[in-house]
């Protein structure tokens, strides 16, 4: 079976390096100095000042909702994202408030945020996503953020390494969050990181992540915290796979140009500036109706070959939101309904990745 991603795995002996490492040591969590060295590692490779491992994506995110005690709120957000999104927000007691997608970035659109904000005055921040890692319109967002005093917190789970005008995404914001996950670009198997505008929530947060507990002030408790600490043998597997981001990234700039040439253009979603510079993470289509993709998606697992509906449903329409409360999203719904990710990953072979392209070039009615 051909997935839609694979998680790549390093040299063994690498990591069976590292794992004698932890070994000698006998740290194997606990801001380990594998986690400590990843850490610095990542920040530096990002170009971000105050980064902080967790342990996933979503508690990164529930981390920062917290940290910005948005609980008992409404936050504008988006739409159209993984599921973790929302789901983080409402776990964390926030009323998600949706606001639509521009059709031509699949981000929140900025115009629209704006009008909600000059309406209502019972918004606490908005939490924009980088989806498929092109970049949310932040300098739109920046002014907002100041003239309405609502912090904002990205999403960037798919903006690992993208940069705009040559400053990482995760520089924009209050907080930003990433996802580890092994389905990811860049994966430590299970794992996530904060990165902080601001030094004193990154302090705070890393109080946050080992269960409230002050080291500073000799273990003292002054804060409600969980725990969201990343394992010494994770950060290993993280170390490993940074040292190969060149190679992976190459790799899979040639798989996505390969795409990109032999696809119909009227059904290819990435629209990259030339301001960006872009991760090459996902390759998502849009056909013109539902029934066009599912004909596709059939055909590929037809052919033992998965592709996914990211991102299905528009998360307006979860059980678990307020249908009150939210405006319509015609864009995201509409958009979430027709889209398909096809396979991206390192070491996927150039004979299936045709088979592939045979299969859209013939299917998608244009
Ligand atoms: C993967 C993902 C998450 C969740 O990250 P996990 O590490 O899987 O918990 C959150 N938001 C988006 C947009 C994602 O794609």
């Amino acid at each position: 079976m051909i997935n839609v991603t694979q998680p790549y795995l390093p040299d063994i002996d690498k990591y069976k390096s590292y794992i004698d490492e932890i070994y000698a040591n006998g740290w194997v969590t606990n801001n380990g100095p594998l986690v400590q060295k990843l850490e610095r590692k990542l920040a530096d490779y990002l170009g971000v000042k105050h980064l902080l491992l967790v342990a996933n994506g979503t508690l990164a995110l529930q981390v920062a909702i917290r940290l910005l005690q948005w609980r008992g709120q409404k936050v504008i957000t988006s739409p159209y994202s993984f599921v973790a999104t929302t789901s983080a927000l409402v776990w964390e007691g926030v009323e998600p408030i949706f606001v639509d997608i521009d059709p031509l970035t699949c981000n929140l659109n900025p115009v629209q945020v704006e009008k909600v904000l000059q309406t209502r005055t019972d918004i606490a921040g908005a939490l924009p996503v980088h989806v498929y890692g092109m970049h949310c319109a932040m300098e739109h967002f920046d002014r907002l953020s100041q003239q309405y005093k609502v912090p904002i917190l990205y999403d960037a789970a798919h903006a690992f390494g993208v940069t705009y005008q040559d400053e990482s995404l995760l520089n924009f914001g209050d907080i930003s969050i990433l996802s580890f996950h092994a389905t990811k670009l860049y994966h430590t198997i299970e794992g996530g990181a904060l990165v902080f505008k601001d030094e004193s929530l990154y302090q705070q947060a890393k109080q946050l992540i080992n269960f409230g507990i002050d080291d500073k002030a000799g273990g003292d408790i002054k804060t409600l915290g969980i725990n969201a600490k990343l394992s010494e043998v994770h950060a290993a597997m993280g170390l490993c796979v940074l040292e190969d981001m060149p190679h992976i990234l190459l790799e899979r700039q040639k798989l996505w140009q390969r795409y990109h040439e032999k696809s119909p253009e009227a059904i290819q979603i990435i629209k990259i500036d030339n301001a960006t510079q872009w991760n090459y993470s996902y390759f998502p289509i849009l056909l013109p109706t539902e029934g066009n993709m599912k004909q596709i998606m059939n055909k590929l697992a037809s052919e033992n070959i998965s592709s996914r509906r990211y991102f299905y449903p528009s998360l307006e329409t979860l059980p678990y939101t307020n249908p009150d409360g939210n405006l319509t999203c015609p864009i995201a719904k509409n958009i979430a309904k027709r889209v398909l990710c096809l396979p991206l990953y390192y070491g996927l072979s150039q004979h299936i990745q045709d088979k592939i392209i045979g299969i859209v070039q013939s299917e998608a009615k244009l």
